[in-house]
């Protein structure tokens, strides 16, 4: 499930392929992901403006057209974006396909079909209609220890209310905990200073690494949990099993011996 750094690795893909070309229509395949505009609408708005430039904030990626115009795109669950020569054939996941006037396309593609395509005038407008809190990677210190001591519950919870911080899911959210050695259920109430601090530091590290090895699990750390995840998976760090919970409606991935609980 596409997380901040999938969603920042789309960015920057859309931003070296698709940008300053003029969009000479758009094909829905499956307006099932088109959210608040129809198909008609959608061809009807971009046709024969460009992409000018992107805006990432959280697990969305807002597409800068022409004019007061931007394109929002939401990944959901298998999302993700291909560039390609419009004479070879969409994979049939596409489900919207912005085509340009030159020799290329760019399709959205969503085996499942949670994610979501729409318009907006306004990126922060809409940011503050959703009530979604600030990307995970803007937040300072001072604001990420006011979100810990303000809402109670298990600290994998909070970490990833999207209305809280914007951009953790499941994965990271796991990885985060392993390298701060706190266990997911951990109650945000037990939180001292030093541990908010030691989250915040591992936040930033998480996703700031995970950005440089391009999103991909191939070019993370052995010694990061990810690699290890799941079923049958030891700890890197001292060996034992992993163990699953069920915390704040999703499955964590955890090593009970390393990651105390507070
Ligand atoms: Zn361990």
């Amino acid at each position: 499930m596409p997380e901040l750094p999938d969603v920042e690795m789309f960015k920057r893909y859309l931003d070296a392929t698709s940008l300053h070309q003029r969009i000479s229509g758009v094909d829905v395949e499956s307006a099932y992901v088109l959210k608040g505009v129809s198909a008609r609408e959608l061809a009807h708005r971009l046709k024969g403006r460009c992409f000018e430039c992107s805006r990432r904030h959280g697990k969305h990626l807002f597409v800068r057209a022409n004019g007061e115009l931007w394109l929002r795109l939401h990944f959901g669950m298998t999302g993700s974006l291909q560039y390609f020569k419009r004479e070879q054939q969409p994979s049939k996941h596409t489900r919207v396909l912005f085509v340009f006037a030159r020799t290329h396309c760019l399709a959205f593609e969503d085996q499942r079909k949670f994610g979501e395509v729409g318009l907006v005038k306004d990126v922060d407008d809409f940011l503050k209609k959703r009530a979604l809190g600030p990307d995970a990677l803007d937040l300072r210190l001072s604001e990420f220890r006011a979100i810990f001591e303000k809402h109670r519950g298990a600290v994998k919870a909070i970490l990833l209310n999207q209305k809280f911080i914007a951009g953790i899911g499941n994965i990271y959210a796991d990885e985060i905990l392993f390298r701060a050695r706190m266990h997911p259920a951990t109650e945000t109430s037990r939180l001292g200073d030093k541990a908010i601090t030691k989250l915040f530091r591992a936040t930033h590290h998480i996703l700031e690494k995970a950005i440089t090895a391009k999103a991909d699990v191939n070019q993370m750390p052995r010694s990061w949990l990810l690699p290890h995840r799941g079923k049958g998976g030891k700890c890197p760090r001292c060996g034992r099993n992993l163990r699953s919970a069920r915390i704040g409606g999703r499955t964590a991935w955890f090593c009970a011996h390393c990651q105390t609980k507070l």
